[in-house]
């Protein structure tokens, strides 16, 4: 078992809505390593549920805070307010996503341009917006996980503009990762299988993607929350120094397989 002490670094974890979240599951093996957290989410309305989920972890628990990522004074006001307080972070986990819901229930071809305007810029302009204003109060050392999913890669029925707007996150990392390489900034995505969440279960047919995910991966199985949150929590902390630009499958091995034969 290796030891990880971050006690001396500051994330900022933006998008837990409850325990089901995955940056919860992040957050979880951060705040166990020691790391203090602030929490960033939509509205005034997920504070009493960030409360009782963080209460346990008293003072390493610096800031509970709104921000929608639509308004780019609201991520301002954020940023002003981590300076102030806090003066860095070392590490910017980004657990957001969010598409309309016709996007998902009709075909791709019918998205808008409205659906897609709002799926990419809530789930993929959002992390260059939190990472420029981020990157100015993070030292050298520092480290940026965004969550994606397979279907930036491959046709996912009904996962449709998402899956565009994964494709941009990705490729936003990337560029990142090379803006911010010299200031010693990683900038990795994680790319977890299906996990039951709330904003998973809004995906049509989402049990069906589970079980199928499942009996198709490599290993058998799905990721389990740990299995992302350990990911995550490699990708912030100096065992990863050199990796950078990554999108990283946890998945039970499901993303390298060409063919299945299902019983
Ligand atoms: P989740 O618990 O519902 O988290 C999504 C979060 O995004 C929620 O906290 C939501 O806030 C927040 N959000 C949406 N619009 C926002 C906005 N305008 N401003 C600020 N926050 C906003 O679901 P999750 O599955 O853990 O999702 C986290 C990340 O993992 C997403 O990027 C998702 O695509 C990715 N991912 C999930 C799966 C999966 O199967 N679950 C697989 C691969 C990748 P509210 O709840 O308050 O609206």
């Amino acid at each position: 078992m290796v030891n990880i002490d971050l006690s001396d670094k500051v994330a900022l974890i933006a998008g837990v809505q409850n325990e089901y979240s995955l940056g919860w599951a992040a957050a979880k093996k951060l705040l166990a390593a020691g790391c203090k957290c602030i929490f960033s989410f939509q509205g005034e309305r997920n504070i009493p549920a960030l409360e009782k989920l963080t209460a346990p972890f008293g003072d390493q628990v610096l800031m509970l805070e709104v921000c929608d990522v639509m308004y780019d004074e609201q991520i301002e006001a954020l940023f002003e307010k981590i300076k102030q307080k806090v003066g860095k972070i070392d590490y910017l986990m980004h657990a957001i996503a969010f598409t309309p819901r016709e996007t998902q229930e009709n075909p791709f071809v019918q998205t808008s341009r409205e659906g897609w305007k709002i799926a990419l810029d809530v789930s993929a302009y959002s992390l260059l917006a939190l990472a420029q204003r981020a990157a100015p109060i993070m030292p050298a050392g520092s480290s940026i996980v965004a969550l994606t999913y397979y279907a930036s890669e491959k046709v996912v029925p009904k996962y449709n503009v998402m899956g565009v707007a994964k494709a941009a996150l990705e490729a936003t990392s990337r560029y990142l990762a090379y803006d911010l390489g010299a200031a010693g900034i990683r900038v990795n995505c994680v790319s977890p299988g299906p996990m039951r969440t709330v904003a998973a279960k809004s995906i049509p047919g989402f049990t069906q993607m589970l079980e199928k995910a499942a009996k198709t991966s490599a290993m058998g199985k799905n990721a389990t929350f740990d299995d992302v949150g350990n990911m995550c929590l490699f990708l912030f902390s100096p065992m990863s120094g050199a990796t950078t630009g990554e999108t990283i499958y946890v998945d039970g091995g499901y993303s390298v397989m060409g063919m299945s034969f299902e019983s």
